[in-house]
């Protein structure tokens, strides 16, 4: 039987660098070693949704955790991942192993054990200088407002995962 029984699920932009904030993009290939590995043990891969780019575009500025925590991106955040829940507790409900949830240190969607935070609103002109925003910007230990969506909806359904970050933030 050629099925591996084993699933990972991946935040959206490790598969497909596209979707990220500009100019943080890096080359697919960076990426090839760590997806290599669950290929080569035969471990099939979930794509989570990107919320950000769903929800704001590919023209989106960069935010803070803080400024999606507001309903309405909370609630796309859930619609986001109700179908993927319901596949993940059709796959443990049959006997396949969840391996984790990889997202992305620092992102305030996808970061697990960090996130950033920061004092940021209105338009650029509101601050100083560019100095001024960026030292507004802070890691926090917790996780995105997506990935901590995730976590609640999968508690919600007493299923535990294991969250992993991908070291991806740039200071
Ligand atoms: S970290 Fe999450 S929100 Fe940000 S680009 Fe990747 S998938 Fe999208």
């Amino acid at each position: 039987m050629n099925r591996g029984k084993k699933i990972v699920i991946l935040s959206h932009c490790i598969l497909n660098q596209n979707s990220v904030v500009k100019p943080y993009a890096k080359e697919q290939k960076y990426y090839f070693e760590f997806i290599k590995n669950f290929l080569l043990n035969n471990c099939g891969i979930i794509q989570l949704p990107c919320p950000e780019l769903l929800i704001l575009g590919l023209k989106r500025w960069g935010h803070v955790k803080d400024q999606f925590e507001y309903p309405y991106f909370k609630r796309e955040c859930k619609s986001l991942l109700y179908p993927i829940i319901n596949q993940i507790e059709n796959y443990i409900d049959n006997g396949y192993e969840i391996v984790g949830v990889y997202g992305v240190k620092g992102s305030p969607s996808c970061g697990i054990n960090k996130t950033c935070r920061g004092n940021w609103e209105g338009e650029a002109s509101c601050y100083k200088n560019l100095d001024d925003i960026v030292k507004r910007v802070h890691l926090v230990s917790e996780k995105g407002i997506f990935m901590e969506t995730f976590e609640k909806l999968l508690n919600k359904k007493n299923i535990e995962l294991n969250f992993y970050d991908i070291d991806d933030w740039s200071e």
